[in-house]
């Protein structure tokens, strides 16, 4: 990632903190019962957590997979703080190296938590050194080069890999096969954003209704990342308008600034709508998606598409993607004829402002 840069302390690769881990900082839950949502795998975890307490025993290795903003760095915190571990973090494009990830491995203590974000993007030679050390915990450094080459395989300490993914499928099966437990997070419902939004607002000290958390929960693209900073754009304007608290009116303008539309769509979201749209019912590749909207293909498929479809504005078909007649409509096309139907805005503004949702 960009914002990434992988600076090497004392034999560790740390992320720095970038201004989006400083923002999700501050309200980032570090408790279970501040974790909002995701019942499933927050049951799921609290038994796998207990039974390792219960046996003394470091927790299996987990994997962690869903949408950019859907709470995995804030589960592996969670995590860390229920069993009182150290948690180091890293990123899969960070570790470009096999060293890189041979000098975290054998600095890691007993019990340990290695969060690893992005696992997917892992180069293959630093991959193939984990499985020995996810099943083994151990690790075979290849000492020497030509025909001095030699083998030497030293033991680490028994830790937890925490691995997140945005893209579960791209996930080798070696690597996916070593986690124990494997939990895929789902785009969150409008009253779990909703509670959200209002931790969030009492934590950031927003006065906002009910109505007005409401209304931003229902626009945030079922992402808590993006709820929060939708709620602080629409602070900003509440506080440049003069005012203490936000209401329904400032909460739509500032949505509107933000070129999100009354179904939660953005710019982007419209311009794949409209691309897919020109298909005429036939499947569009992601390739000519990708260069029609001007976005990356893997951006397109991990961050837009998951949306699009939940909404059923679009399908996915083994041969490309598809517009369903919801979606047509929703882009002001009125299905079976092309014609414009009822546009909510001007076309003109329809693809113009585009905002960054990642
Ligand atoms: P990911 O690692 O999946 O990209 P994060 O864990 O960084 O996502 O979550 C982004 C932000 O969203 C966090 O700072 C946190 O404030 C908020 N968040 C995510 N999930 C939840 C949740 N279930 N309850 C409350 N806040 C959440």
């Amino acid at each position: 990632m960009s914002e990434e840069r992988a600076s090497e302390e004392k034999g560790f690769v740390f992320r720095e903190l970038t201004r989006k881990n400083i923002l999700d900082q501050d309200l980032r839950p570090s408790k279970f019962e501040d974790f909002i949502g995701q019942e499933r795998t927050s049951r799921n975890l609290k038994v796998f957590l207990k039974a390792a307490r219960m046996r003394n025993e470091p927790l299996d290795h987990v994997l962690l997979s869903g949408m950019p903003g859907l709470g995995k760095t804030t589960l592996s915190h969670i995590i860390a703080h229920e069993l009182e571990a150290d948690l180091k973090i890293t990123s899969g494009p960070a570790l470009e190296r096999s060293g890189d990830l041979v000098g975290i491995l054998s600095n890691l203590k007993r019990g340990e938590i290695l969060f690893i974000d992005e696992i997917h993007r892992l180069p293959r030679v630093v991959e193939e050194y984990l499985y020995a050390a996810m099943e083994d915990y151990s690790i075979d450094i290849v000492l020497d080069k030509g025909p001095a080459a030699r083998s030497v395989r030293i033991s680490i300490e028994h830790f937890t890999l925490i691995g997140a993914t945005t893209r579960e499928g791209l996930l080798t099966a070696p690597l996916r096969t070593r986690f124990g437990v494997l939990e895929k997070l789902e785009l969150y419902p409008i009253p779990h954003l909703k509670q959200i939004l209002s931790r969030s607002a009492g934590i950031l000290g927003i006065e906002a209704g009910d109505e007005t958390l409401e209304l931003v929960a229902s626009r945030s693209r079922g992402v808590p990342r993006v709820a929060n900073r939708l709620l602080r754009r629409i602070r900003d304007l509440a506080q440049v308008n003069g005012k203490s608290r936000i209401d329904t009116d400032t909460a739509m303008e500032g949505m509107e600034m933000q070129g999100i539309d009354y179904e939660g769509l953005v710019a982007m979201d419209r311009k794949i709508l409209d691309t897919v749209s020109k298909g005429r019912g036939e499947p569009i590749g992601l390739k000519t998606i990708s260069v029609s909207v001007g976005e990356e293909e893997d951006t397109i498929e991990e961050v837009y598409e998951p949306f699009l479809i939940q909404k059923g504005f679009m399908i996915k078909t083994p041969r490309g993607r598809k517009i369903t007649p919801e979606g047509m409509e929703h882009i002001g096309i009125r299905p079976g004829t092309g014609e414009a139907g009822s546009l909510f805005r001007e076309p003109g503004d329809l693809f113009s402002d585009d905002i960054n949702i990642n």
